[in-house]
Protein backbone atom coordinates (compact mmCIF):
# COMPACT_ATOMS: atom_id res chain seq x y z
CA UNK A 1 0.00 0.00 0.00
CA UNK A 2 3.06 2.36 0.44
CA UNK A 3 3.48 2.93 -2.97
CA UNK A 4 0.14 4.34 -3.44
CA UNK A 5 1.14 8.11 -4.59
CA UNK A 6 -0.18 10.73 -2.10
CA UNK A 7 -2.08 13.57 -3.89
CA UNK A 8 0.41 16.46 -3.84
CA UNK A 9 -1.36 18.54 -1.46
CA UNK A 10 0.17 16.19 1.42
CA UNK A 11 3.42 15.64 -0.84
CA UNK A 12 4.02 19.52 -1.46
CA UNK A 13 3.69 20.35 2.60
CA UNK A 14 7.24 22.31 3.55
CA UNK A 15 8.86 19.98 5.85
CA UNK A 16 8.00 20.04 9.58
CA UNK A 17 11.06 22.08 10.74
CA UNK A 18 9.60 21.33 14.42
CA UNK A 19 10.55 17.45 13.85
CA UNK A 20 14.36 17.71 14.57
CA UNK A 21 13.28 19.58 17.71
CA UNK A 22 11.31 16.64 18.82
CA UNK A 23 13.92 13.75 18.35
CA UNK A 24 16.52 15.67 19.68
CA UNK A 25 14.08 15.97 22.40
CA UNK A 26 13.32 12.52 22.46
CA UNK A 27 17.06 12.11 22.72
CA UNK A 28 17.49 14.08 25.39
CA UNK A 29 14.80 12.25 27.70
CA UNK A 30 16.16 8.84 26.79
CA UNK A 31 19.51 9.84 28.38
CA UNK A 32 17.81 11.21 31.64
CA UNK A 33 18.20 15.00 31.20
CA UNK A 34 15.19 17.14 33.09
CA UNK A 35 13.82 19.12 30.49
CA UNK A 36 12.28 22.30 31.04
CA UNK A 37 9.20 22.61 27.97
CA UNK A 38 8.74 25.75 27.02
CA UNK A 39 8.27 24.83 23.20
CA UNK A 40 4.28 24.36 23.02
CA UNK A 41 1.58 27.01 23.47
CA UNK A 42 -0.22 25.09 25.35
CA UNK A 43 -1.04 26.24 28.82
CA UNK A 44 -0.30 23.78 31.66
CA UNK A 45 -2.91 25.52 34.00
CA UNK A 46 -6.38 23.37 34.75
CA UNK A 47 -9.29 24.06 33.48
CA UNK A 48 -11.72 26.01 35.89
CA UNK A 49 -13.59 23.87 37.96
CA UNK A 50 -17.27 25.48 37.39
CA UNK A 51 -16.47 24.41 33.63
CA UNK A 52 -15.76 20.85 34.10
CA UNK A 53 -18.66 20.63 36.57
CA UNK A 54 -20.97 22.13 33.98
CA UNK A 55 -19.67 19.86 31.26
CA UNK A 56 -20.30 16.31 34.21
CA UNK A 57 -24.19 17.50 34.06
CA UNK A 58 -24.84 18.13 30.58
CA UNK A 59 -22.55 14.73 29.85
CA UNK A 60 -25.64 13.08 32.05
CA UNK A 61 -28.44 14.56 29.92
CA UNK A 62 -29.88 12.13 27.00
CA UNK A 63 -30.86 15.18 25.03
CA UNK A 64 -26.89 16.19 24.44
CA UNK A 65 -26.15 13.04 23.03
CA UNK A 66 -27.70 13.16 19.63
CA UNK A 67 -26.30 14.99 17.03
CA UNK A 68 -25.52 19.07 18.09
CA UNK A 69 -27.21 21.56 15.76
CA UNK A 70 -24.25 22.43 12.75
CA UNK A 71 -23.71 25.99 13.64
CA UNK A 72 -24.08 25.82 17.48
CA UNK A 73 -27.14 25.36 19.94
CA UNK A 74 -28.54 28.98 19.92
CA UNK A 75 -27.74 29.40 23.47
CA UNK A 76 -24.15 28.91 23.01
CA UNK A 77 -24.53 31.71 20.37
CA UNK A 78 -26.53 33.89 22.73
CA UNK A 79 -23.90 33.08 25.30
CA UNK A 80 -21.09 34.32 22.67
CA UNK A 81 -22.86 37.23 21.56
CA UNK A 82 -23.37 38.44 25.21
CA UNK A 83 -19.68 37.88 26.27
CA UNK A 84 -18.78 40.03 22.88
CA UNK A 85 -21.12 42.77 23.61
CA UNK A 86 -19.96 42.61 27.58
CA UNK A 87 -15.90 43.13 26.49
CA UNK A 88 -15.82 44.73 22.81
CA UNK A 89 -19.01 46.33 23.01
CA UNK A 90 -19.70 45.14 19.93
CA UNK A 91 -23.54 43.89 18.64
CA UNK A 92 -23.69 40.29 17.34
CA UNK A 93 -26.78 38.96 15.63
CA UNK A 94 -26.43 35.32 17.36
CA UNK A 95 -28.78 33.59 14.68
CA UNK A 96 -26.56 34.98 11.74
CA UNK A 97 -23.41 36.30 13.19
CA UNK A 98 -21.86 33.60 15.42
CA UNK A 99 -21.04 30.20 14.62
CA UNK A 100 -19.52 27.26 16.76
CA UNK A 101 -16.47 25.52 15.94
CA UNK A 102 -14.49 22.37 16.66
CA UNK A 103 -11.75 24.77 18.04
CA UNK A 104 -10.83 27.77 16.07
CA UNK A 105 -8.50 26.48 14.06
CA UNK A 106 -11.12 24.01 12.71
CA UNK A 107 -12.49 26.86 11.11
CA UNK A 108 -9.50 29.19 10.13
CA UNK A 109 -8.43 26.20 8.01
CA UNK A 110 -12.17 25.88 6.43
CA UNK A 111 -12.55 29.39 5.21
CA UNK A 112 -10.37 28.89 2.31
CA UNK A 113 -12.49 25.94 0.86
CA UNK A 114 -15.60 29.02 0.53
CA UNK A 115 -13.66 31.42 -0.89
CA UNK A 116 -10.50 30.61 -2.83
CA UNK A 117 -10.44 29.17 -5.96
CA UNK A 118 -7.37 28.23 -8.25
CA UNK A 119 -5.10 31.95 -8.51
CA UNK A 120 -6.39 33.54 -5.91
CA UNK A 121 -4.38 34.94 -3.42
CA UNK A 122 -4.26 34.56 0.50
CA UNK A 123 -2.46 36.94 1.96
CA UNK A 124 -0.49 35.58 5.20
CA UNK A 125 1.88 37.45 8.10
CA UNK A 126 4.95 35.46 8.56
CA UNK A 127 6.14 34.06 11.00
CA UNK A 128 2.58 33.39 11.68
CA UNK A 129 0.39 30.26 12.79
CA UNK A 130 1.41 27.44 10.29
CA UNK A 131 -2.57 26.88 9.46
CA UNK A 132 -3.25 29.94 7.29
CA UNK A 133 -0.90 28.68 4.63
CA UNK A 134 -1.71 24.85 4.53
CA UNK A 135 -5.32 25.56 4.68
CA UNK A 136 -4.84 27.94 1.65
CA UNK A 137 -2.88 25.24 -0.65
CA UNK A 138 -5.43 22.83 0.57
CA UNK A 139 -7.73 25.17 -1.35
CA UNK A 140 -5.48 25.66 -3.85
CA UNK A 141 -4.79 29.26 -3.78
CA UNK A 142 -1.61 30.94 -3.51
CA UNK A 143 -0.10 32.27 -0.19
CA UNK A 144 1.32 35.82 -0.45
CA UNK A 145 3.27 36.30 2.57
CA UNK A 146 3.64 39.44 4.72
CA UNK A 147 6.78 39.33 6.72
CA UNK A 148 6.26 40.72 10.47
CA UNK A 149 9.75 42.78 11.03
CA UNK A 150 10.69 44.11 14.10
CA UNK A 151 11.50 47.79 12.58
CA UNK A 152 7.21 47.74 11.82
CA UNK A 153 6.78 45.91 15.71
CA UNK A 154 5.73 43.06 14.15
CA UNK A 155 2.91 44.92 11.54
CA UNK A 156 2.79 43.63 8.37
CA UNK A 157 3.33 46.62 5.75
CA UNK A 158 0.20 47.02 3.44
CA UNK A 159 1.87 49.67 1.17
CA UNK A 160 4.70 46.86 0.34
CA UNK A 161 1.99 44.63 -1.61
CA UNK A 162 1.97 44.86 -5.20
CA UNK A 163 -1.40 46.13 -6.75
CA UNK A 164 -1.91 43.38 -8.84
CA UNK A 165 -1.48 40.58 -6.05
CA UNK A 166 -4.05 43.13 -3.50
CA UNK A 167 -6.41 42.31 -6.78
CA UNK A 168 -6.07 39.13 -6.61
CA UNK A 169 -6.93 38.59 -2.91
CA UNK A 170 -9.41 37.11 -1.36
CA UNK A 171 -8.85 36.64 2.43
CA UNK A 172 -6.33 37.68 4.46
CA UNK A 173 -5.27 36.23 8.16
CA UNK A 174 -4.45 38.55 10.81
CA UNK A 175 -3.53 37.53 14.46
CA UNK A 176 -3.28 39.87 17.33
CA UNK A 177 -2.20 39.67 19.73
CA UNK A 178 0.50 37.38 17.39
CA UNK A 179 1.91 34.21 17.75
CA UNK A 180 4.55 33.50 17.86
CA UNK A 181 5.96 37.48 18.14
CA UNK A 182 3.82 38.41 20.92
CA UNK A 183 3.25 41.81 19.26
CA UNK A 184 0.43 43.70 19.39
CA UNK A 185 -1.87 45.49 16.77
CA UNK A 186 -3.65 49.32 17.78
CA UNK A 187 -7.29 50.37 16.63
CA UNK A 188 -5.62 52.10 14.22
CA UNK A 189 -3.83 49.06 12.28
CA UNK A 190 -7.43 47.45 12.30
CA UNK A 191 -8.86 50.49 10.57
CA UNK A 192 -6.15 50.44 8.10
CA UNK A 193 -6.54 47.05 7.38
CA UNK A 194 -10.18 47.13 6.85
CA UNK A 195 -10.24 49.91 4.66
CA UNK A 196 -8.00 47.83 2.55
CA UNK A 197 -10.31 45.12 2.78
CA UNK A 198 -12.87 46.84 1.60
CA UNK A 199 -11.61 48.74 -1.22
CA UNK A 200 -9.75 45.62 -2.82
CA UNK A 201 -13.03 43.66 -1.63
CA UNK A 202 -11.32 40.34 0.04
CA UNK A 203 -12.44 38.46 3.27
CA UNK A 204 -10.52 39.76 6.85
CA UNK A 205 -9.66 36.70 8.58
CA UNK A 206 -8.98 38.01 12.41
CA UNK A 207 -7.25 35.03 14.62
CA UNK A 208 -8.15 36.81 18.13
CA UNK A 209 -7.30 33.43 19.91
CA UNK A 210 -5.16 35.63 22.55
CA UNK A 211 -7.42 38.90 23.59
CA UNK A 212 -8.05 37.63 26.72
CA UNK A 213 -4.18 36.97 27.60
CA UNK A 214 -3.13 40.49 28.49
CA UNK A 215 -0.63 42.49 31.12
CA UNK A 216 -0.03 45.95 32.63
CA UNK A 217 -3.26 47.15 32.07
CA UNK A 218 -3.17 46.86 28.37
CA UNK A 219 -6.75 45.44 26.68
CA UNK A 220 -6.66 44.39 23.18
CA UNK A 221 -9.78 45.40 20.92
CA UNK A 222 -11.53 43.09 18.47
CA UNK A 223 -11.68 44.47 14.65
CA UNK A 224 -15.05 44.38 14.53
CA UNK A 225 -15.06 47.28 16.46
CA UNK A 226 -13.85 49.83 13.72
CA UNK A 227 -16.94 50.98 11.73
CA UNK A 228 -17.57 48.89 8.21
CA UNK A 229 -15.80 45.92 9.63
CA UNK A 230 -18.52 43.84 9.47
CA UNK A 231 -19.10 44.39 5.87
CA UNK A 232 -15.46 42.38 5.37
CA UNK A 233 -14.32 40.76 8.53
CA UNK A 234 -14.91 37.72 10.45
CA UNK A 235 -13.02 37.27 13.55
CA UNK A 236 -12.04 33.78 15.27
CA UNK A 237 -11.77 33.03 18.76
CA UNK A 238 -10.84 29.63 20.67
CA UNK A 239 -12.25 28.97 24.33
CA UNK A 240 -8.43 27.36 24.38
CA UNK A 241 -6.27 30.03 25.74
CA UNK A 242 -8.83 31.95 27.61
CA UNK A 243 -9.96 29.17 30.08
CA UNK A 244 -7.18 26.32 29.41
CA UNK A 245 -9.49 24.03 27.24
CA UNK A 246 -7.12 23.28 24.56
CA UNK A 247 -8.14 19.54 24.54
CA UNK A 248 -12.06 20.24 24.88
CA UNK A 249 -12.03 21.87 20.97
CA UNK A 250 -14.16 24.31 20.88
CA UNK A 251 -14.34 27.90 19.69
CA UNK A 252 -16.33 30.13 17.00
CA UNK A 253 -16.30 32.65 14.60
CA UNK A 254 -17.95 36.17 14.32
CA UNK A 255 -18.91 39.13 11.99
CA UNK A 256 -20.01 39.12 8.50
CA UNK A 257 -22.88 37.17 8.33
CA UNK A 258 -22.25 36.15 4.34
CA UNK A 259 -18.72 34.88 5.60
CA UNK A 260 -20.42 33.17 8.65
CA UNK A 261 -23.20 31.12 6.18
CA UNK A 262 -20.37 30.34 3.68
CA UNK A 263 -18.30 28.68 6.50
CA UNK A 264 -20.83 27.30 7.82
CA UNK A 265 -22.21 25.87 4.24
CA UNK A 266 -18.40 24.00 4.07
CA UNK A 267 -18.39 22.65 7.77
CA UNK A 268 -21.95 21.42 6.97
CA UNK A 269 -20.72 18.81 4.33
CA UNK A 270 -17.70 17.88 6.71
CA UNK A 271 -18.39 17.92 10.45
CA UNK A 272 -21.47 17.40 12.16
CA UNK A 273 -20.98 20.72 14.86
CA UNK A 274 -19.63 21.06 18.42
CA UNK A 275 -20.80 18.14 21.31
CA UNK A 276 -23.19 19.83 23.00
CA UNK A 277 -22.56 18.97 26.56
CA UNK A 278 -19.08 21.13 25.38
CA UNK A 279 -21.32 23.69 24.41
CA UNK A 280 -23.13 23.59 27.64
CA UNK A 281 -19.28 23.79 28.93
CA UNK A 282 -18.88 26.65 26.77
CA UNK A 283 -21.89 28.72 27.77
CA UNK A 284 -20.77 28.21 31.73
CA UNK A 285 -17.08 29.98 30.38
CA UNK A 286 -18.34 32.15 29.12
CA UNK A 287 -21.26 33.54 31.38
CA UNK A 288 -19.75 32.11 34.52
CA UNK A 289 -17.78 34.57 36.92
CA UNK A 290 -14.92 35.67 34.92
CA UNK A 291 -12.24 36.46 38.18
CA UNK A 292 -10.20 33.46 37.53
CA UNK A 293 -8.71 34.97 34.69
CA UNK A 294 -7.34 37.66 36.52
CA UNK A 295 -5.53 35.42 38.52
CA UNK A 296 -4.53 33.58 35.57
CA UNK A 297 -3.17 36.59 34.14
CA UNK A 298 -1.09 37.37 37.26
CA UNK A 299 0.43 33.74 36.97
CA UNK A 300 1.41 34.54 33.27
CA UNK A 301 3.22 37.72 34.71
CA UNK A 302 4.98 36.56 37.16
CA UNK A 303 6.48 33.91 34.64
CA UNK A 304 7.30 36.28 32.02
CA UNK A 305 8.91 38.22 34.63
CA UNK A 306 11.09 36.02 36.29
CA UNK A 307 12.33 35.16 32.89
CA UNK A 308 12.70 38.71 30.80
CA UNK A 309 14.57 39.52 34.02
CA UNK A 310 16.89 36.46 34.01
CA UNK A 311 17.63 36.70 30.13
CA UNK A 312 18.25 39.84 30.31
CA UNK A 313 20.60 39.87 32.92
CA UNK A 314 22.24 36.83 30.52
CA UNK A 315 22.64 39.65 27.59
CA UNK A 316 19.89 38.27 25.68
CA UNK A 317 17.38 41.06 23.43
CA UNK A 318 13.81 40.39 24.17
CA UNK A 319 10.88 42.96 24.39
CA UNK A 320 8.08 42.72 27.89
CA UNK A 321 5.09 41.70 25.78
CA UNK A 322 1.96 43.35 26.46
CA UNK A 323 -0.38 40.15 25.55
CA UNK A 324 0.01 36.43 24.69
CA UNK A 325 2.13 33.91 26.54
CA UNK A 326 5.13 33.53 24.21
CA UNK A 327 8.60 35.52 24.57
CA UNK A 328 9.83 36.23 21.02
CA UNK A 329 14.01 36.30 21.91
CA UNK A 330 16.47 37.91 19.58
CA UNK A 331 19.08 34.74 18.73
CA UNK A 332 22.87 36.13 20.20
CA UNK A 333 25.02 37.40 17.50
CA UNK A 334 26.74 34.28 15.51
CA UNK A 335 23.61 32.20 16.38
CA UNK A 336 20.98 31.25 13.62
CA UNK A 337 17.33 30.12 15.15
CA UNK A 338 17.91 26.60 14.82
CA UNK A 339 21.08 26.95 16.35
CA UNK A 340 20.00 28.20 19.62
CA UNK A 341 17.66 26.22 19.69
CA UNK A 342 19.89 23.21 19.65
CA UNK A 343 22.36 24.76 21.88
CA UNK A 344 19.19 25.40 24.70
CA UNK A 345 17.94 21.88 24.67
CA UNK A 346 21.44 19.63 24.09
CA UNK A 347 23.26 21.77 27.16
CA UNK A 348 20.38 23.13 29.14
CA UNK A 349 17.37 21.03 28.64
CA UNK A 350 15.33 23.68 27.56
CA UNK A 351 12.97 23.14 25.08
CA UNK A 352 12.28 26.55 22.75
CA UNK A 353 10.99 27.09 19.33
CA UNK A 354 12.98 28.16 16.01
CA UNK A 355 11.51 31.58 14.92
CA UNK A 356 12.22 30.16 11.44
CA UNK A 357 9.69 27.36 11.85
CA UNK A 358 7.26 30.04 11.83
CA UNK A 359 8.14 31.41 8.17
CA UNK A 360 11.71 32.88 6.86
CA UNK A 361 11.19 35.92 9.04
CA UNK A 362 10.99 34.37 11.86
CA UNK A 363 14.91 33.68 11.71
CA UNK A 364 17.22 35.06 14.36
CA UNK A 365 14.57 34.59 16.84
CA UNK A 366 13.23 31.77 19.12
CA UNK A 367 9.98 31.90 21.26
CA UNK A 368 9.93 30.88 24.52
CA UNK A 369 6.21 29.41 26.08
CA UNK A 370 5.17 30.96 29.32
CA UNK A 371 3.91 27.78 30.31
CA UNK A 372 5.76 25.85 33.31
CA UNK A 373 5.60 27.53 36.53
CA UNK A 374 7.45 30.50 38.28
CA UNK A 375 9.93 27.76 40.01
CA UNK A 376 10.75 25.82 36.97
CA UNK A 377 10.77 29.39 34.88
CA UNK A 378 13.63 30.42 37.52
CA UNK A 379 15.34 27.28 37.12
CA UNK A 380 15.73 28.13 33.39
CA UNK A 381 16.89 31.22 33.94
CA UNK A 382 19.69 29.53 36.18
CA UNK A 383 20.65 27.20 33.21
CA UNK A 384 20.51 29.71 30.59
CA UNK A 385 23.05 32.15 33.05
CA UNK A 386 25.53 28.91 32.85
CA UNK A 387 25.63 28.45 29.13
CA UNK A 388 28.59 30.33 26.57
CA UNK A 389 27.05 32.24 23.99
C1 LIG B 1 -3.79 28.16 19.81
C2 LIG B 1 -4.05 28.97 18.60
C3 LIG B 1 -5.21 28.81 17.83
C4 LIG B 1 -6.26 27.78 17.95
O1 LIG B 1 -6.65 27.15 18.97
P1 LIG B 1 -7.87 26.18 19.01
O2 LIG B 1 -7.48 25.27 20.12
O3 LIG B 1 -7.99 25.45 17.71
O4 LIG B 1 -9.07 27.00 19.28
C5 LIG B 1 -5.43 29.66 16.76
N1 LIG B 1 -4.54 30.58 16.43
C6 LIG B 1 -3.42 30.75 17.11
C7 LIG B 1 -2.48 31.83 16.68
C8 LIG B 1 -3.11 29.95 18.20
O5 LIG B 1 -1.96 30.11 18.83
Amino acid sequence: MSTIEKADRIKNLPPYLFAKIDQMKEKMKQKGMDLIDLGVGDPDLPTPPPIITALQDAAKDPKNHRYPSYSGMIEFREAVSQWYQQRFQVTLDPRSEVISLIGSKEGIAHIPLAYINPQDCVLIPEPGYPVYSTATLFAGGHPYFMPLLKEKNFLPDFSAIPEEILRKAKLMYLNYPNNPTAAVADQSFFAEAVTLAREYQFVLCHDAAYTEIFFDGYQPGSILEIPGAKEVAIEFHSLSKTYNMTGWRIGFAVGNPEAIAALGQVKTNIDSGVAQAIQVAGMQALLGDQTFLDEMRTTYQERRDVLIVGLKEAGFEVTVPKATFYLWIKTPAGFTAEECTAHLLTNAGIVTTPGNGFGTSGEGFIRMALTVNKERSAEAVERIRKLDF
